[in-house]
């Protein structure tokens, strides 16, 4: 095997850690992983991107599957939603407070892996979190990964020689400050 198909297997191995620690929580909660994973999802970011079609888009999930998992959630009372004042068919997501409360019990569910990464050096680290945002960059713009708030693909990044900037935050962007999720992302790519 090259070591590029055992880089992607090793990929997969830890993906599958990801997917055993989430549906673990999700049993305890009486939740399903994507219930779980919207949840957490709303929890973290600005309510305009609280839609279906944005949270579809960002798990790469159909959206009858999202607006089912909205449906159990509303019937738990763990998420409000807000129509919009133009279009009642249309609404954002917020959390209520039991939807809160869950998230607090949830968002450290990697945290077992985090444990392990403590024990590997800062360097190492940051070569593989480098190595790990480009690949992922890379396949968002091949349209495997959908949606992506990452600095490369910002319309504020900026790169100066082998130095990376945010013209946004107007500071030097070191390899471990790029972000992944960045909510004041703006895509370089025009929208079709
Ligand atoms: S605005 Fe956010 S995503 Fe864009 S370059 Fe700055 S830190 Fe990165």
């Amino acid at each position: 095997m090259d070591l590029n198909s055992k880089v992607a297997a090793a990929l997969g191995r830890i993906s599958e850690v990801f997917k055993v620690l989430l549906w673990d929580h999700a049993k305890r909660l009486k939740l399903s992983p994507i219930q779980i994973q919207i949840l957490n999802f709303i929890a973290s970011h600005k309510e305009e991107l609280c839609t279906i079609s944005a949270i579809a888009k960002e798990f790469n999930v159909t959206k009858p599957t999202i607006s089912d998992a909205i449906r159990v959630l509303e019937n738990k009372e763990m998420i409000v939603k807000n129509s919009s004042p133009v279009d009642s068919r249309s609404y954002t997501m917020l959390l209520s407070p039991t939807g809160n409360q869950i998230v607090a019990e949830t968002e450290n569910f990697a945290d077992p892996l985090k444990k392990m990464l403590s024990n590997t050096e800062d360097e190492d680290l940051e070569l593989v979190f480098e190595t790990l945002n480009k690949l992922i960059f890379q396949l968002n713009r091949k349209g495997v990964l959908t949606v992506q708030r990452i600095c490369y693909g910002c319309k504020f990044y900026e790169k100066k020689g082998t130095n990376q900037y945010c013209n946004l935050l107007e500071k030097e962007l070191l390899n471990r400050d790029i972000r992944l999720d960045c909510p004041e992302h703006v895509t370089n790519v025009p929208l079709i």
